[in-house]
C-alpha cells in the first residue's frame, strides 16, 4: 500500500480556515528551540488571519515539572505569542484518546503486545539486526497474531500490555512538507507495528497528536524537524481514524556545540524573558534562526511592531 496524502478520500475537513497550534510538553520551561518552534507557529499562523493554539502536552506524568505549563504561557507571552483560544490541556482529553483506541479496536487493527524495549532490542539483535542510540527500533512482529481480532471489551481493562497498531504490508506514506520538500517512509521497514497505548495504560505521542489535531480542527502543524520521522505515522493513523491530513512544516532544529538537539532533558538554558529587551533579544535569535530578514533591529523597536514587521517577512 502506498499512501500519497494528495490522493486521500473521504476524510473531515478542517471546520475554520487556518488553526495551527504549539503543543509544548511542560517537561520544562522553554529554550532556545523551542522558541523557534512557537515562534514559527506563531508567524504563520498570524501571517494566514488564522488561529493559533496552546496545547499542553502533559500525558506523560513522571516527566512533567509541576508549574512549567504556567511558565510556559508566560515565557510566551512575555514574547507577545498569544494564544487564541483557551489553554488544552492532553491530561484532561482522556475521553477522545480511549475513544479513537476502542475505533482501532473495532476495525481490528491493534493487538496487544507484552514486549519490553529490552525483549525487542534483544529480538532484534538475535537476528543479527543492529541497535543504535539514534536509530528507532523497528519492533519485529512478536507479538502480532496471524489473525488480527476485535478485543472490545478487553481495550480498557488489559492495562498491563501495550497496544500495536497492526500496518498493513507495504506501507509506504508519501507527503510534501511545506519547508522540507517531498517526504517519503516505509512504516514496515523504518518503524513497524507501533504503539497506540503503552503498557502503564498512558496514551501514546502519536495517538494522543493525531487525535487532537483532529479535534481541534487543525489546518497547519508547523513544529521542529526533530518531528519529521514522526509524521508519516500520524499521517497513516489519520488515516485510519478517518480524519482530515493537516499540512506540515517542519522547522530546522537548534543544535548544541555537540550538534545535538537543544531539550530539556539535557538541560538546555531557557530563555531569558524577564523584561522586553531580553524577550526581543530572544525573538530575534529565534527569527534569525527561522531566515527572517529585514527586520527593525533598534533599540527603541517594542515587541508588537517587531512581531508585526516578522509576520510581514515570514514567507513560507
Ligand atoms: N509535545 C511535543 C514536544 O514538546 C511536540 C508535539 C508536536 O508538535 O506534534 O516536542
Amino acid at each position: 500500500m502506498i499512501l500519497a496524502v494528495s490522493e486521500l478520500k473521504n476524510l473531515t475537513s478542517p471546520a475554520d480556515g487556518y488553526r495551527g497550534r504549539f503543543a509544548p510538553s511542560p517537561t520544562g520551561p522553554l529554550h532556545a528551540g523551542s522558541l523557534v518552534a512557537a515562534l514559527g507557529s506563531w508567524l504563520d499562523a498570524r501571517k494566514h488571519g488564522g488561529h493559533w493554539l496552546l496545547r499542553i502536552e502533559d500525558l506523560d506524568a513522571p516527566r512533567c515539572i509541576l508549574g512549567a505549563d504556567e511558565h510556559i504561557q508566560s515565557q510566551l507571552s512575555a514574547c507577545g505569542l498569544f494564544w487564541d483560544e483557551k489553554v488544552s490541556y492532553q491530561s484532561e482529553r482522556q475521553e477522545g484518546y480511549l475513544r479513537a483506541l476502542e475505533h482501532l479496536n473495532a476495525l481490528q487493527c491493534i493487538y496487544p503486545c507484552i514486549c519490553s524495549r529490552q525483549t525487542i532490542a534483544n529480538t532484534l539483535s538475535s537476528l543479527g539486526i543492529g541497535i543504535s542510540r539514534n536509530l528507532e527500533m523497528v519492533y519485529p512482529g512478536t507479538c502480532r497474531p496471524s489473525k488480527l481480532v476485535s478485543n472490545t471489551l478487553e481495550v480498557a481493562s488489559r492495562s498491563a500490555t501495550a497496544w500495536r497498531l497492526a500496518l498493513p504490508s507495504d506501507c509506504i506514506i508519501e507527503f510534501e512538507d511545506l519547508a522540507q520538500g517531498p517526504q517519503s517512509q516505509n512504516l514496515n521497514t523504518q518503524v513497524g507495528d507501533f504503539t497506540v497505548r503503552r503498557s502503564d495504560g498512558v496514551f501514546t505521542y502519536q495517538l494522543a497528536v493525531v487525535v487532537d489535531d483532529a479535534l481541534q480542527h487543525i489546518s497547519h502543524v508547523v513544529r521542529g524537524e526533530d518531528l519529521l520521522s514522526n509524521t508519516a505515522r500520524q499521517i497513516y493513523l489519520q488515516n485510519v481514524l478517518g480524519y482530515h491530513t493537516p499540512q506540515y512544516l517542519h522547522l530546522p532544529l537548534v543544535l548544541d556545540e555537540h550538534g545535538e538537539k537543544l531539550s530539556k532533558q539535557t538541560l538546555a538554558t531557557q530563555i531569558n524573558t524577564q523584561d522586553e529587551k531580553h524577550a526581543l533579544l530572544e525573538l530575534r535569535k529565534a527569527a534569525t534562526h527561522l531566515g527572517l530578514k529585514g527586520l527593525p533591529d533598534g533599540e527603541k523597536t517594542t515587541i508588537a511592531e517587531w512581531l508585526l514587521a516578522a509576520t510581514r517577512a515570514w514567507n513560507n
